[in-house]
């Protein structure tokens, strides 16, 4: 694999050119909008910049919308997955696209606010390889959610040393970084933890999360679970860790539980302890179980990355100004 030469300072000009990735699923009522916000920012503050716009298979019009973009707007390049393919396989569609010196990822419905974006170039131009946007609270949300959300910090945390509280897909990437990023050779890819493994010089600004424009969010209870688990199983080994040292702990207990029973059979009593029985049983049982589960993820993973399936299909590409 080839090396990627570090970043020459004097390449942070004010003529660097900034590639915006978008990925879009149903956004078709309000991309056009979107775009033409983020693009008046850009505008204003004399960013050079392309936007490369992946639709990751949506149903509704907003193939239809991008199409129409490109026809009138030549810094848009429209990609179309072949399916939907998620949120993750849409971002890497999109940065491997991203011919920019920077790369700066952001989501359709303008929660991501585009005002930030100058800052954040700025903080690019002073010699950041990475700008985070943290998130100052995660809005409104279910109490249960909070707690599983928080559970979920904490697991990457203390296993990984990832920290992502309040993280956020809003970033702004160097180039060397997202070659970087491409090098990373996994199939199920987890954007937000990958991003903040690669290290580089880093910077963090704050934002508050804006109101969805239109439309509705794609996240159901499942995919939010199914993300959580790629996520913590995509960084660390520490639950398959955790069986060994249940096993520990509970060959501990059968020591102490066997020396009580051996006793209560020399001195006569040995019919109690029909609740131990029932309880270890039970115990038992279910860690095995939970244990053999939990292998099963791991087990899951490598399959799929053995398989090697790319991590998306492009059906359609068109790259705005150019004639078809
Ligand atoms: N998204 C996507 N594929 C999906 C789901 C979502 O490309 O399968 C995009 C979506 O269009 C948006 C971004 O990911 O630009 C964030 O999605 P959403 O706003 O639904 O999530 P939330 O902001 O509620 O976390
Ligand atoms: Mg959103």
């Amino acid at each position: 694999m080839e090396m990627m030469q570090p970043n020459m300072e004097d390449s942070r000009s004010a003529e660097a050119v900034l590639s915006v990735v978008i990925p879009a699923y149903e956004e078709g009522s309000h991309i056009k909008s979107s775009i033409g916000v983020i693009e008046s920012v850009l505008k204003e503050n004399k960013i050079p910049y392309e936007f490369i716009i992946v639709d990751d298979g949506s149903r509704d019009n907003t193939w239809a919308e991008l199409k129409s973009l490109t026809d009138t707007n030549p810094k848009v390049t429209a990609l179309r997955l072949s399916r939907n393919f998620g949120k993750e396989s849409a971002l890497c569609a999109g940065l491997t696209y991203a011919a920019g010196d920077m790369v700066l990822v952001m989501d359709a419905d303008l929660q991501h606010p585009p005002e930030l974006i100058p800052e954040m170039v700025k903080a690019w131009r002073n010699g950041a390889d990475v700008v985070d946007c943290i998130k100052n609270s995660r809005g409104k949300e279910k109490p249960f959610y909070r707690i599983c959300a928080k559970l979920f910090y904490y697991i990457l945390l203390k296993t990984a040393d990832i920290d992502l509280e309040n993280a956020s897909d809003f970033k702004l990437m160097d180039r060397m970084v997202v070659e970087a990023w491409k090098q990373l050779p996994e199939r199920t890819t987890f954007f937000r933890g990958m991003a903040s493994w690669v290290g580089f010089e880093r910077k963090q600004l704050r934002f508050d999360v804006a109101k969805r424009v239109n439309g509705k969010t794609k996240w159901s209870s499942y995919r939010l679970l199914r993300l959580a688990v790629n996520a913590i199983t995509s960084f660390t080994s520490v639950p398959l860790h955790c069986i060994t040292i249940l096993g520990i702990l509970m060959l501990i207990g059968t020591i102490v539980l066997g020396i009580e029973t051996i006793y209560m059979k020399f001195s006569g009593r040995a019919l109690n302890g029909f609740t131990t029985v029932i309880l270890l049983q039970l115990f038992i049982g279910s860690s095995v179980m939970i244990s053999l589960g939990m292998i099963g993820i791991y087990l899951t993973k490598i399959y799929q990355e053995v398989k090697g399936r790319p991590r998306y299909l492009i059906a359609k590409c068109i790259k705005g100004g150019e004639k078809k």
